[in-house]
């Protein structure tokens, strides 16, 4: 069953959201050569301390990390590796999270350490894009299956692959709630777009060929072909006046 949220509802979930736009925004700011992602991650920890909030990922399902650290191949759920040092060239995704008052932000963003070639410029483009349209069809009374299409279909003019396996979701009272968001119009759902709906929407794509398999520690998911990989999301509410992008700061 998906859960409408109530105005009051959504407020709370901006708060939240607003909270993960902040710390990805100084995360980002500290991406640079020579750092790793238990850096960024014990950054993040520090940062909802001082916020006063809690991270949401941090032993979900048993994750082991605040924070989602995906590098170059790595497409989404990479826990941070104190041994893998950024360098130039890397393109690196942070998924973040926060619960307050028991209502869930989540928001990712994938950046460049320091200059990148014209290809990965191509794939951070394209994937943001494909977000930016999928956003765009979150309007009441449109189908779900709308903002899937929205995503392929945006992907695939870049010359990207779209990741079928993993995907957006609900998002409340719970970090992940029904629907899921495909980012493929083959696995996507035909439901019925309503107010009060609140999305997690994650497009995540390959310059390769778009197969994954997940790695030992059995969270981090890569690229079949090692490709490299982007991933960005958004939590965005659906209302009478259309999208409101939670997780993009005031
Ligand atoms: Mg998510």
């Amino acid at each position: 069953m998906i859960e409408l949220k109530t105005k009051e509802e959504i407020a709370k979930l901006k708060y939240s959201n607003q909270i993960v736009a902040e710390i990805l925004q100084i995360l980002k700011e500290n991406i640079k050569p020579g750092i790793t992602g238990v850096d960024l991650d014990r950054m993040a920890r520090e940062l909802c301390e001082k916020k006063g909030v809690k991270p949401a990922f941090l032993g979900l399902y048993g994750f082991p990390a605040a924070l989602c650290v995906s590098i170059n191949e790595e497409i989404v759920h990479g826990i941070p590796k104190k041994d893998r040092i950024f360098k130039e060239g890397d393109l690196v995704s942070i998924d973040f999270g926060v619960v307050v008052d028991g209502w869930y932000g989540d928001a990712a963003i994938t950046v460049p350490v320091g200059k990148i070639s014209d290809r990965k410029k191509r794939l951070l483009e394209g994937v943001e894009k494909a977000l930016d349209e999928a956003i765009k069809q979150c309007y009441p009374g449109n189908s779900l299956l709308n903002v899937s299409k929205a995503i392929e279909t945006t992907l695939k003019k870049y010359r990207l692959s779209p990741i079928c396996e993993y995907g957006g979701h609900g998002i409340g009272r719970k970090p992940h709630e029904e629907p899921f968001v495909s980012n493929c119009l083959i696995n996507a759902e035909d439901i019925t777009l309503k107010p009060g709906m609140v999305l997690a929407i994650e497009p995540m794509a390959t310059l390769g060929k778009g197969d994954v398999r997940k790695l030992k520690d059995d969270w981090t998911v890569v690229s079949k072909d090692k490709s490299y990989a982007a991933h960005f999301e958004h939590s965005v509410a659906i209302t009478e006046d259309g999208p409101i992008v939670l997780s993009k700061l005031d």
